[in-house]
């Protein structure tokens, strides 16, 4: 199974986010969506996470 092909899924509002040619490990993405923001975990396996804003 191809790693390359897997996708950034919003954990929020499941929409895919749209990875960068080149991404790396604390990267964060936001999603075009509803703007929450993820953070990349690992690479190879990718894990990511949402980071959650604090009030
Ligand atoms: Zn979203």
């Amino acid at each position: 199974m191809a790693v390359n092909n897997t996708k950034i899924i919003c954990p929020d509002c499941q929409a895919e986010i749209v990875r960068p040619l080149e991404m790396e490990v604390g990267e964060i993405l936001e999603c075009s969506e509803c703007g929450c923001e993820v953070e990349i975990l690992s690479m190879d396996p990718l894990k990511y996470r949402q980071l959650i804003e604090e009030k």
